[in-house]
């Protein structure tokens, strides 16, 4: 399950997510909604991530509440995304004894001069108090989100953002790179942005890889990393094209086959309108799509064992081609995307769907 909460304080300067400042009785109103859309639902979830916007502007109190509507297994990961200027405002022994065993903070830089430049609120030593807040609760399986491109960026400034993250020894980091959004105030001045050039954001990104994997954080997604065992179970469900339910406004569910969304509105969604069929999911060319942001790559059994048949043979000779090229690795019947082939994912992605398409 995840559930979105359209809320945050200041609005980050690159950000497109659907998030707006709100005051506490419009939190009291949709904490309520998200319960009442829960309870109509009332699935079993292994999963459950609360993502935004910013999760931890909803505090202690109604995370709980919404948490004691979901139906659990023993196991259930639950994720919460937290703004690290909220941590000292929330009691993480009280969202630990909830349920809560994941944290996910956006870091994006450690250098405050980068962090002010992306109008991100806090300072990084409140990340580090933060992370460490998380930690004394017993919290150990905690994400930091890293962010590459940033302006003024450089690979030493990068490289000291990575050992921020390595020296608080978070088991999974997050690593994107900047998108400047159409509507976004970064769309409005990317002339007098200092963004860093294509080819160093590239060199930022393999310098992560490399970095991430030193220290024991595999790779197992274009912009994943984390040590053996600390993958985000939730992630990994939408790259492995699994099953989801989303709630809240602007979350995109995946269920029984069928895909649907609540749009980007919030009265609408404390109204309780209903979400919007988006057709059919789950054919052959987005559950390949998706696979192929995973290291573990396709394997023509699990396609085989999807779709009732293996993958074209035009598919493997192209894949065999960027092979060649240091782009993916193929062998026993799997393909992967190699770091390198990660930074031109859109370009080798779109040619080996074209080979399922034509088949
Ligand atoms: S905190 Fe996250 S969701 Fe909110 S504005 Fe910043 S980037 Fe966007």
């Amino acid at each position: 399950m995840y559930l979105h909460v359209p809320f945050c304080k200041v609005k980050c300067l690159y950000c497109d997510f659907y998030s707006m400042p709100a005051g506490e009785e419009t939190k009291d109103a949709y904490a309520r909604a998200l319960c009442r859309a829960i309870d109509a639902a009332d699935p079993l979830c292994d999963t459950v991530y609360f993502g935004g916007g910013t999760p931890s502007q909803l505090g202690t109190v109604r995370l709980t509440a919404i948490l004691a509507h979901i139906r659990r297994t023993a196991d259930c990961e639950v994720t919460v995304e937290c703004n690290p200027g909220d941590a000292a405002a929330l009691d993480f022994r009280a969202l630990a004894a909830a349920g809560v065993n994941r944290i996910s903070m956006g870091l994006q830089s450690a250098d405050d001069a980068e962090r002010r430049a992306l109008g991100r609120r806090s300072d990084a030593a409140t990340v580090r108090r933060a992370v460490e807040q998380v930690q004394t609760a017993g919290i150990a399986n905690l994400s930091l989100d890293l962010m590459l491109g940033i302006p003024g960026q450089t690979a030493e400034s990068l490289a000291r953002s990575i050992d921020f993250c390595l020296a608080l020894d978070v088991p999974h980091v997050s690593a994107y790179l900047l998108k400047v959004e159409d509507g976004t105030p970064f769309a409005a001045m990317q002339e007098q942005l200092a963004l860093p050039q294509e080819d160093a954001v590239c060199d930022f990104y393999l310098q992560t890889v490399d970095a991430l994997a030193a220290a024991g954080l595999r790779q197992y997604e274009i912009s994943n990393f984390a040590r053996p065992g600390c993958e985000s179970r939730h992630n990994l469900k939408y790259w492995r094209c699994e099953a989801y339910l989303g709630l809240g406004p602007a979350a995109h569910s995946f269920l029984d086959g069928k895909r649907f969304y609540y749009p980007r509105d919030l009265q609408a969604f404390l109204d309780g309108t209903p979400p919007i069929p988006d057709g059919p999911g789950g054919d052959p060319e987005e559950w390949l799509m998706l696979r192929l942001r995973l290291m573990e790559g396709v394997t023509d059994a699990a396609f085989a064992a999807r779709f009732g048949a293996g993958l074209p043979d035009a598919f493997w000779e192209t894949a065999a081609r960027f092979a060649r090229q240091g782009l993916m690795t193929v062998a026993d019947g799997c393909a992967a995307l190699t770091p390198t082939g990660c930074l031109l994912s859109n370009q080798i992605i779109g040619a080996l769907l074209q080979t399922v398409a034509q088949a």
